[in-house]
């Protein structure tokens, strides 16, 4: 038996909270959040008494400690901010609490993705013989999945990998983000970067950008940003000769970005205002729409998946293997949108992977290390189903 704790009672953290609370593999359950009443109406809703609530401020590793050594934890998963998972990572490793997150670390002060500070971490979580499970939300989480399936299943070697992130959804609003807006905007706002013979190819913001088909969906403009699977990926599949990332992004929402960012609303540098220092970009989050609050009126669905072309038995070969998920859907399940929820679900599957002993081993491990069989064999019966395309025309 196993128990659980997740931090964070966000649009993420509402759905893992309800999935892991769901599955009888663990023993108990609890929520922690910088604000309680949010992790007390999670827990009411789910009702039963099943989900204990606590306050903690996850930038203190005293008081995660004070609260793993209260609950006694097996394993934490961070639903909280990328800002928060080196503190909550020391504590497992004080308290001897294994670890799950869905992204990675980035400091406040400057908008910078690579897992270079949790990999740090190896040694450490590998002598305190605990395992540390980097990246398992949908995207980084479930596209690392899905290529790890194709190589063990379908290719002798990977020559391109193209991830393919489309939300064809509308809520009605006209900008919101689909999760956390601080962390969102940073994300989307930095210079795009992809890899290619060996080599990180860095572009303009938006530069490279193309229409591609979506299954159920239609054609979108997609554009190459940055993602972090990536340098976990061209890392663990050495055969890959270039690996990109593209998101589709509607005009109207990359009117309004660039209109944020040349009025200096995407700053993350502290300002003076009225006496008070500020950072721009949380003022910003505080005045948008909070993406809990989306689903009640979002419509269409998400697609997300891999385009490979790889080799398999001395013959080239194409593959896509995807996820849509329906705004609409996954509201009526969890009360939240389908980007919390393809995020939310996966990170759950994890834990349970690691309860049940499938995923396990000393030190810090992305996804994509671990057999993706047992995942993807519930992914569909949690709520993501998934599909596979053979030598098609894949586009890139
Ligand atoms: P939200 O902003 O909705 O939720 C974050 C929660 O963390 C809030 O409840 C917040 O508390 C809490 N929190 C923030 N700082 C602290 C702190 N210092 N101590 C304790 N709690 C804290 O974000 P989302 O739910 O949208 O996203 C959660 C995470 O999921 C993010 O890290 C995001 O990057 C990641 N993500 C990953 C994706 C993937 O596919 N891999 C996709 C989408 C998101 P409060 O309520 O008080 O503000």
């Amino acid at each position: 038996m196993c128990k659980a704790l997740i931090i964070g009672a966000g649009g993420v953290g509402t759905v893992v909270t309800q999935k892991i609370a769901a599955n009888p593999v663990f023993s108990e359950v609890m929520l922690a959040s910088r604000t309680q009443s949010k992790c007390d109406a999670v827990a009411a809703a789910i009702g039963g008494n099943r989900v204990r609530t606590a306050q903690v401020d996850a930038d203190s590793v005293a008081e995660l400690c004070e609260l793993f050594r209260a609950f006694e934890p097996d394993i934490v998963v961070n639903v909280a901010l990328p800002y928060q998972d080196l503190t909550i990572m020391d504590a497992c490793l004080e308290c001897g609490c294994n670890y799950l997150d869905t992204a990675n670390y980035e400091p406040k002060d400057e908008a910078h993705f690579e897992y270079s500070w949790q990999w740090a971490y190896q040694d450490r979580f590998k002598a305190a013989g605990l395992t540390a499970i980097l990246g398992c939300g949908f995207d980084p989480g479930v596209t690392a999945i899905f290529t790890a399936y194709a190589a063990k299943h379908h290719f002798d070697e990977i020559h391109y990998l193209d991830i393919v992130d489309c939300n064809a959804g509308n809520h009605g609003m006209a900008f919101a983000t689909n999760f956390n807006p601080e962390i969102n905007i940073r994300e989307v706002t930095q210079k795009g970067r992809y890899y290619e013979n060996g080599e990180w190819v860095v572009t303009e913001p938006h530069a490279i950008h193309r229409p591609l088909h979506y299954p159920e969906i239609g054609e979108r403009e997609s554009y190459v940003i940055y993602h972090e699977e990536l340098e976990s990926l061209v890392k663990n599949y050495p055969t890959i000769k270039r690996a990109r990332f593209w998101m589709t992004f509607g005009q109207e929402y990359l009117t309004h970005l660039r209109v944020i960012q040349n009025i200096g609303m995407a700053r993350i540098d502290p300002i003076i205002y009225n006496g008070v220092e500020i950072v721009p970009i949380q003022f910003l989050k505080a005045v948008l729409p909070d993406p809990k609050s989306l689903g009640a009126n979002y419509h269409g669905k998400t697609s997300i998946g891999c385009r490979i072309r790889g080799v398999k038995e001395g013959r080239e070969r194409t593959y896509y293997i995807y996820n849509n998920c329906d705004h609409e859907k996954a509201y009526k399940e969890t009360g939240t949108q389908a980007v919390s929820f393809t995020t939310g679900v996966p990170a759950a599957l994890g834990a349970s992977m690691w309860a049940k002993g499938l995923w396990r081993g000393a030190g810090v491990f992305n996804v994509e290390e671990f057999d993706p069989d047992p995942f993807l064999a519930e992914l569909g019966p949690q709520g993501l189903p998934w599909h596979e395309l053979f030598d098609v025309d894949i586009e890139v």
